[in-house]
């Protein structure tokens, strides 16, 4: 069977699958949670500078700026770019990494892919005029998307690379922030954005003697060329002929790069601790004629509306993406559109979604038992939760990649790797010797705005941040928070808060920033800022909704539902729009045009 044909589906038994579901939970449930991890920085065995840029010497800079924004990812190079549309010239993009880039930066792995379509994924495509080569573009193509940005709107001009913020301090006298930096600058900026992004802090599994491995190891966001040849673009890996690999971890980064280490590798070990769900993929190129045909003016805000639509309580009548994330919503759609409309309580609608998703994890079960021939490692393969308990992943390779030579499952029952070694690593008592580990662990999620940044923000009157944000967040829209003048997030969370495609809700906070910048100096105001009522008053609107942890609390656990722990009471705050994403952006674009800007005061 080809992998992107649908395998036959079978008999669902609903109680044997939800008794499966939670024994699988149960045994990978942990008392330590987020506190099992620990940061790659912290780590001095596993490669952690840079191996991507040189860091060039530079003089400290003490100038002062219009708009400053912290991140050089999306969110910086959209805010970046419509502050320069808006006419403001000095524009200072900080940036941790060594170009523009974001995520996009570091993430080179072999394979790395886009999991959202290039078509409304990628920012800015239509103001660049570039067209995407294919449906879900490789890392490559997005980190050459944003340098375009940097280039097209002159935001390289002023950047400052390499550079890691310390602290934020507002300087009341002349309406400015103060930014320090690890290279010692110490410059004003009258606005400032903040768009560091959630997924940036590379961390390893707290394995015991993780520091005691002697052979070579790095983290897949630290991707190692010079060790394992290959390039970024797919070139083999044609050094490992005579390594023995480990990659531990089996999320979404793990299933785009092990396709390419399977097979050329003197032994692969794929560790498992959670399988992934593995969809189909279904990549193509993007035929020029047709693009030409459909990339007439506005074609991107359409398409995002459209994606948008389909995916977040929106109703659409066609499907202009038509992925797995549209066909995810489309199959619930349909499922509790069977309900007489009478007849739809949130009990009725919740056990819809359920059956909808059994036949689809059934489905991608069965894929798993299709493509893999070894039969206990098919099994092994399989997931035993909902889809969107865990991030969903889609591959037409991932598990053909078991059928190649010399790769070897190692499934740790959910338990994970019991120890590192000086020459590998033990999993159920058995070591095995390995000349290189690579973990595909991820990145830290779960710790508040002001320990993921790296710096606090110290507000008007001296409010730090991490104490305006103590209980939970506070904002409106997720970008003007009370007591930070001039001050603008960009991020989803009390937004759209649309996590399948994150730079729609970025390009949308990039607009408002522009707007708002521009709309600043045109009143002659120095400052401008949320009222206290009506950040309350939002925040209230958002705690109106079903909140975010709905049918989340049986998953397996992960970065979805704080490793499986009770969340902190602040996790009620990290919700979007009740209406959902489409009637967010609706409603924005009616806020930002007009010209009230309700809520906000400019002085
Ligand atoms: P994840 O956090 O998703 O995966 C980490 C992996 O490490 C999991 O399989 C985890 O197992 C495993 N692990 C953790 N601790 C241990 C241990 N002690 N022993 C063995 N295994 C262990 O990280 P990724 O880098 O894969 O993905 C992070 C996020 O980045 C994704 O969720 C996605 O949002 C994004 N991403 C997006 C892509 C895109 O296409 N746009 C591509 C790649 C990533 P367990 O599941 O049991 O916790």
């Amino acid at each position: 069977m080809s992998v992107a044909e649908k395998p036959a589906k079978r008999p669902i038994d609903k109680q044997a699958l939800l008794a499966k579901y939670k024994a699988e939970r149960d045994k990978r449930l942990r008392a330590d949670g987020n506190a099992q991890y620990t940061r790659l920085e912290k780590q001095s065995a596993v490669a952690k500078q840079d191996p991507y840029t040189p860091v060039t010497p530079r003089a400290p800079k003490t100038d002062h700026v219009t708009f400053a924004f912290v991140g050089g990812g999306f969110a910086g190079l959209v805010a970046g770019a419509r502050v320069k549309e808006a006419g403001v010239s000095s524009v200072r993009i900080i940036e941790k990494a060594g170009d523009f880039g974001g995520t996009w930066y570091w993430n080179r792995y072999p394979g790395a892919q886009c999991d959202t379509a290039s078509m409304v994924y990628m920012p800015l495509l239509e103001e660049t005029g570039h067209m995407p080569t294919e449906k879900y573009a490789h890392a490559p193509e997005i980190l050459a998307q944003c340098q375009r940005i940097g280039r097209k709107f002159g935001l390289y001009d002023d950047a400052l690379f390499h550079t890691e913020v310390t602290d934020i301090v507002w300087q009341a006298d002349k309406h400015a922030w103060l930014i320090k930096t690890n290279r010692g600058d110490a410059f004003t900026a009258q606005f400032l954005g903040l768009g560091t992004g959630p997924l940036h802090i590379a961390k390893l599994p707290g394995i015991p003697g993780l520091e005691s491995f002697k052979g070579h190891t790095f983290h897949t966001s630290r991707w190692d060329y010079a060790y394992t040849g290959g390039d970024p673009l797919g070139a083999p890996l044609d050094k490992l002929a005579d390594k023995r690999v480990a990659i531990i971890g089996t999320g979404a980064t793990s299933v785009q790069a092990v396709p390419h280490l399977a097979g050329m590798c003197k032994q692969l070990y794929v560790v498992q601790r959670t399988p992934s769900s593995v969809d189909v993929r279904a990549n193509k190129p993007i035929d020029p004629d047709w693009f030409a045909g459909i990339a007439t003016p506005g074609w991107q805000q359409r398409w995002l509306e459209n994606f948008t639509a389909n995916q977040a309580g929106g109703s659409a009548s066609e499907d202009l993406v038509q992925d797995g994330w549209t066909d995810l919503s489309r199959r619930i759609r349909e499922r509790i559109m069977t309900i007489p409309e009478s007849e739809r309580t949130p009990k009725a609608m919740w056990a819809a979604w359920e059956d909808s998703d059994f036949e689809k994890m059934e489905e991608i079960r069965a894929r798993a038992e299709q493509v893999v021939k070894d039969k206990d490692a098919a099994e092994k393969l399989k997931a035993w939760y909902r889809q969107l308990c865990k991030r969903p992943c889609f591959h037409d390779e991932y598990l053909d990649a078991f059928n190649k030579p010399r790769t070897t499952l190692i499934d740790t029952d959910g338990q994970g790797v019991e120890r590192i070694t000086e020459k590998g690593f033990v999993v159920q008592g058995k070591e095995y010797e390995v000349d290189c580990i690579i973990y595909a662990s991820g990145f830290e999620v779960g710790t508040g705005f002001t320990a993921r940044s790296g710096f606090d923000v110290e507000g008007r009157d001296g409010l730090k941040l991490s104490e305006a944000w103590a209980g939970g967040m506070r904002s409106k829209h997720g970008v003007h928070v009370h007591g930070f003048p001039n001050l603008f997030f960009s991020q989803p969370v009390q937004g759209a808060n649309l996590i399948s495609n994150v730079p729609h809700n970025l390009t949308e906070a990039g607009k408002t920033i522009g707007l708002l910048v521009k709309e600043t100096l045109a009143r002659g105001a120095k400052e401008v800022e949320v009222t206290e009522d009506a950040q309350k008053a939002w925040v209230d609107l958002l705690l109106t909704g079903p909140g975010r942890m709905i049918g989340m609390n049986d998953c397996t656990p992960g970065y979805y539902n704080n490793e499986g722990q009770p969340a902190g009471p602040e996790a009620k705050y990290a919700v979007g729009y009740p209406g959902g994403a489409t009637a967010y952006f609706k409603y924005l674009d009616e806020w930002r045009s007009n010209g009230k800007f309700d809520g906000l005061e400019f002085r």
